[in-house]
């Protein structure tokens, strides 16, 4: 048996990522790939792994001194995956290491063989803190540093006490006897597949069968009709606090909740959200119309005995209390408050059949001819009662069995800032990819067509740069280099809602035109130097490209560089090191951004993660 240094037992071991427990507060957290080993005594991580032959210790943690194994709120980090190991350390102070998976199933198999071990613990704790500290404060109860743990523990030495960790392995079900499970409708869903079951908002199911990841089994409790339906549409009633108002938008940022506001134009009319820049707090995001249209902000206080309030003649303890009295007072604000008319938009159905990429053509109805591009006609189509784009593949132009090959991969990568691939038709030539359909067309077309609105008109493009950010930060933690990322390749939904397309496809293109540097099809103006010297592909070569797209974002679908030949570009950028110039109405921070992702050396652009939180502190 391998050993973890003193020739211990391994019970686990594989690459994850950890966060720094920097003690230092002005300095940003960042997360590094370590080897982690599970002994029945110790979690050991290491620099490299086993055969790496240069594998160095850089931390344990004592099984005996856990006191806590949980997941995290999603949300406070931009990763999928994370749990934390909480331990008191020899001076009796109590730290918390967090650590991202790289799969669920993996994060919830570590979860199971750690609590396993330390189930016996006597300084195992009920209550843990389901966020994180951001300033000085925990993310989930707001409270400072040192104050006591928010949230029950969802699992004691077999005495379970609340949900278990979300679709733990089955024999970890077993012994952890789950209560049942009931989730709520946070959005209307119509059936789609034969199997499905429609959902209503605000109605209750249980959840009978969550193995697979989206597509949950479940049964209205007040019909007891049961089907599938997408996990993405309900929460667990449990911890669905906020989330049942249609006026709450979670972690949406100040320009999502701008824009989302000025479309729907209504006096009084306004919503919530978590505010970006002190965590733990709500902002409240008001339209009025008052002297112009304009959206303001304010931070919902809380007083000393944890109070609500807007303005200090109503207070109230929870925040839909206070929101209803606005409703009817505006005591303070300029008007009174007033929901909106439409919600939050529905997020993308995760594909209509349950792992199954294969589409049968005849259950495609072909509709209008949405464009053409480099791979061949798109149309509009529906996949029985669901709007999709349909590509068809100029024949020649893919290899196609490593297409098909890497479909599979895509049809797993979901995010809402990514087209949403569903399948593919494969059996017949040409080939079609079925996606999800973005009813407003191209990044490129839809700023050009509106640049007369759009042109300094700073926040919704900040907006809009921010989407793809999170769709591309998402694409880098799956470790997928997107290689051809350009507002021509960027979707817009009936919302605005920004989605990045044809991610993974450029790497199968057959024809030379396109794949070589020097083909007339390559995307020279988007390339990064070593791009065009090399070919090394990376997601900091997809960061360059990210910076060309800000630029055409924030210049409202200009060509880069203008009418300048491939090859001029390619001496300007590769030899005389020239960047594209400052678009006209663009604010110098936004522009230092672009410069960061024109570093020369690759290590030194940011990556997409560091540029959201930069937007963010702004
Ligand atoms: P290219 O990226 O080379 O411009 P594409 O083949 O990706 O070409 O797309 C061609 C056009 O089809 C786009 O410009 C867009 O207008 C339309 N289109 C592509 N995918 C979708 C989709 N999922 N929803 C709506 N329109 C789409
Ligand atoms: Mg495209």
């Amino acid at each position: 048996m391998a050993g973890t240094g003193k020739n211990e037992e391994v019970l686990k071991e594989s690459f994850m990522t950890k966060r720094s427990q920097n003690k230092r507060a002005f300095t940003h957290p960042n997360w590094k790939e370590r080897w982690f080993v599970l002994s029945p005594e110790n979690l050991i991580y290491y620099d490299g792994d086993k055969q790496s032959g240069r594998r160095k210790e850089r931390g344990r943690v004592k099984l005996s001194e856990v006191v806590a194994v949980e997941c995290v709120d999603t949300e406070v980090f931009h990763r999928d995956w994370v749990f934390q190991l909480c331990y008191s350390s020899e001076e009796n102070e109590q730290i918390v290491l967090y650590i991202a998976a790289a799969t669920s199933q993996e994060r919830d198999q570590w979860l199971d063989h750690l609590r396993r071990l330390v189930a016996q613990n006597p300084c195992l704790s009920d209550h843990y803190h389901n966020g994180c500290i951001k300033g000085n404060q925990w993310t989930c109860c707001k409270g400072g540093k040192e104050v006591a743990a928010c949230t029950r523990v969802t699992w004691t030495n077999n005495n379970p006490v609340g949900q278990p960790t979300p679709s733990p392995t089955p024999d970890a079900r077993s012994e952890m006897m789950p209560q049942r499970k009931v989730v709520v409708a946070l959005y209307d869903y119509n059936a789609i597949d034969p199997g499905d079951i429609p959902l209503r908002k605000h109605e209750e199911f249980e959840v009978i069968e969550d193995t697979q990841e989206y597509w949950w089994k479940m049964k209205n409790l007040q019909t007891g009709v049961e089907g599938f339906a997408p996990s993405n549409y309900v929460r667990e009633k449990e911890t669905i606090g906020l989330h049942q108002y249609d006026w709450y938008l979670g972690d949406a940022t100040r320009q999502r909740a701008e824009v989302f506001l000025m479309q729907q134009e209504r006096e009084g009319c306004f919503v919530v959200r978590n505010s970006t820049t002190n965590s733990g707090i709500y902002t409240l995001s008001l339209f009025s119309k008052r002297s112009h249209p304009q959206v303001k902000h304010y931070h919902i206080k809380k007083d000393s005995e944890g109070n609500y309030y807007l303005s200090h003649n109503i207070k109230c303890q929870t925040i839909p209390d206070l929101i209803f009295r606005h409703q009817h007072n505006p005591a303070g604000l300029p008007v009174r408050l007033r929901p909106p008319t439409h919600g939050r938009h529905a997020p993308t159905i995760p594909g209509p059949h349950p792992d199954k990429w294969e589409i049968d053509p005849n259950e495609l109805n072909l509709l209008e001819e949405l464009g053409s591009g480099q791979f061949g006609v798109v149309r509009h189509g529906k996949l029985r009662n669901l709007d999709v784009a349909v590509k068809m593949m100029k024949e020649g132009t893919m290899s196609e069995n490593d297409f098909i090959e890497e479909a599979q991969v895509m049809t797993k990568l979901r995010h809402p800032n990514l087209v949403q691939l569903y399948g593919v038709c494969s059996m017949y030539r040409p080939i079609y990819i079925v996606t999800e359909y973005l009813k407003n067309g191209s990044l490129l077309n839809y700023l050009r067509s509106k640049d007369k609105v759009l042109i300094n008109n700073n926040e919704v493009l900040l907006d809009m740069c921010l989407q793809v950010c999170e769709g591309m930060a998402y694409l880098e933690r799956q470790k997928f280099i997107h290689r051809d990322l350009a507002a021509r390749n960027c979707l817009v939904g009936a919302h605005g809602e920004i989605k990045v397309g044809d991610f993974g496809l450029a790497r199968h293109v057959v024809d030379d035109e396109y794949t070589g540097s020097g083909g007339a099809k390559f995307p020279i103006k988007w390339a990064a130097p070593e791009v065009l010297n090399f070919m090394r592909f990376s997601s900091k070569s997809d960061v360059w490209a990210y910076g060309v797209l800000m630029w055409e974002v924030f210049s409202c679908g200009k060509m880069p560089y203008g009418k300048a030949k491939n090859t001029e570009v390619v001496e300007m950028v590769v030899q005389k090191g020239c960047v594209l110039d400052k678009p006209r109405f663009c604010p110098d921070n936004v522009y230092n951004v672009m410069r960061r992702c024109w570093d020369r050396t690759p290590e030194m652009r940011p990556a997409f993660n560091d540029i959201i939180r930069i937007f963010q502190d702004e």
